[in-house]
């Protein structure tokens, strides 16, 4: 897809940030990489949440999840639909500056690659998305189903499939609460340096 697609997908999200207050990515620079990748990001903003991103069309689709993934396939955890974000924003780890939209402390908790069951397009219009993560904690088949819309707000459902990968005995977010770009934790990047870590990828 065109990169001026991909822009006029992110006008949403520019809108709501002054990056020259705060150091999360602009998406002037998008990236173009092999593979569709996904993050899930903690975010302790004025709530603790989980924001699960999927890489399509050259953005990063994205849902906040209030209480993260679990790999166990009876619990279904509540995923908010977002605005889309940029695709360097998978890089992004570091303090969102106090005013600003989001300002808080954000960790890169998982990062790999995704592949849809079907076709993508299609599963997010029916709201029955089936995919496979490749992550370092996230493996195996996951669904996000859509479950309604209000004011323009989508509630959708995230579910661990069940395969090898589930397991209903581990809380996976409090069992390996670490990045997986820089190994530190919530409070170790929240107490500073208050830099932008990056990590390998670049644009
Ligand atoms: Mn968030």
């Amino acid at each position: 897809m065109p990169r001026s697609t991909a822009s006029a997908r992110l006008a949403k999200y520019g809108s709501m940030r002054d990056f020259s207050r705060t150091a999360e990515p602009s998406g002037a620079h998008a990236a173009t990489r092999p593979g569709r990748i996904f993050v899930v990001q903690e975010h302790a903003a004025s709530h603790l949440h989980y924001d699960f991103r999927l890489e399509l069309d050259g953005v990063l689709l994205s849902w906040a999840v209030p209480k993260g993934p679990s790999l166990s396939p009876t619990v279904r955890r509540l995923a908010a639909r977002v605005e889309d974000h940029p695709l360097d924003y998978a890089n992004f780890e570091g303090v969102i500056p106090q005013g600003q939209y989001g300002a808080g402390t954000v960790l890169v908790w998982d990062r790999g690659t995704w592949q849809p069951e079907d076709d993508p397009h299609a599963a997010l219009a029916k709201g029955r998305l089936t995919f496979t993560l490749h992550g370092q904690k996230l493996h195996g088949r996951w669904h996000l189903v859509r479950t309604r819309s209000a004011r323009g707000a989508e509630n959708w459902l995230l579910s661990k499939g069940r395969d090898a990968a589930a397991n209903t005995r581990i809380d996976i977010t409090a069992a390996r609460p670490e990045s997986v770009m820089s190994g530190r934790t919530i409070d170790e990047i929240a107490a500073g340096p208050h830099r932008v870590f990056r990590g390998e990828c670049s644009s």
